[in-house]
């Protein structure tokens, strides 16, 4: 099973973090046991620096293809679900500055939250999805799939052309802005289409 995940893919969120606007889909990958599911805890690495929450919707795939047109690429989805990509920022801006890749701060262990997978079919897919990130009682993300700077469609058409796409796949599709630290006694909470979808405690 591959975790993708998409970068920038939110002007907003880009510009927070001054990075330029990209001409085409950022992406790298988490391994599988960067998973943490069920409600499960998030235990907060002691040597990893700042570690930021990034909101995130997730999509799973439910059939192999790969070089999928974009036409056809919604019909490759069969679920979503709210998710978190946390991100060590203090490492990913040393790795940046080297020109190095990001997978030690994105990919370690614990960093890819997931919340209740959802039914979903392509006319679903296309209306959209309002969704926010609550820590205690303060919204800190809140973002609309609608802004996104390249959609679902067009990840699963890019990505595709790289990476086969099998069942089981899951590909986290990029924040909106507000990302921040978290800390140990955290409760996160993600809402999609207003109802809660994920909960995530930070120890
Ligand atoms: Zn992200």
């Amino acid at each position: 099973m591959k975790i993708i995940c998409i970068g920038r893919n939110y002007d907003e969120h880009a510009r927070e973090l001054n990075n330029p606007r990209p001409s085409e889909p950022v992406v790298f990958m988490k391994p599988e046991t960067a998973i943490v599911k069920d409600g499960k805890p998030f235990f907060l690495p002691d040597h990893l620096g700042e570690v930021h929450h990034e909101i995130e919707i997730v999509l799973r795939i439910g059939r192999n293809g790969r070089h999928i047109q974009p036409k056809f690429a919604l019909s490759y989805v069969d679920r979503i679900a709210l998710g978190i990509d946390f991100t060590a920022r203090n490492l990913q801006e040393q790795l940046k500055s080297k020109g190095l890749p990001w997978e030690l701060a994105k990919g370690f262990d614990g960093s890819a939250i997931l919340g209740d997978w959802q039914e979903i079919d392509p006319s679903g897919l296309e209306q959209g999805f309002a969704f926010t990130l609550q820590i205690g009682d303060e919204i800190r993300q809140s973002g609309h799939s609608s802004d996104m700077l390249f959609g679902f469609a067009e990840l699963i058409a890019f990505v595709s052309r790289y990476f086969t796409l099998k069942m089981g796949d899951i590909i986290y599709t990029g924040t909106p802005a507000g990302v921040g630290p978290v800390q140990i006694g955290d409760h996160l909470v993600g809402h999609l289409n207003g109802r809660p979808n994920l909960h995530c405690k930070v120890c």
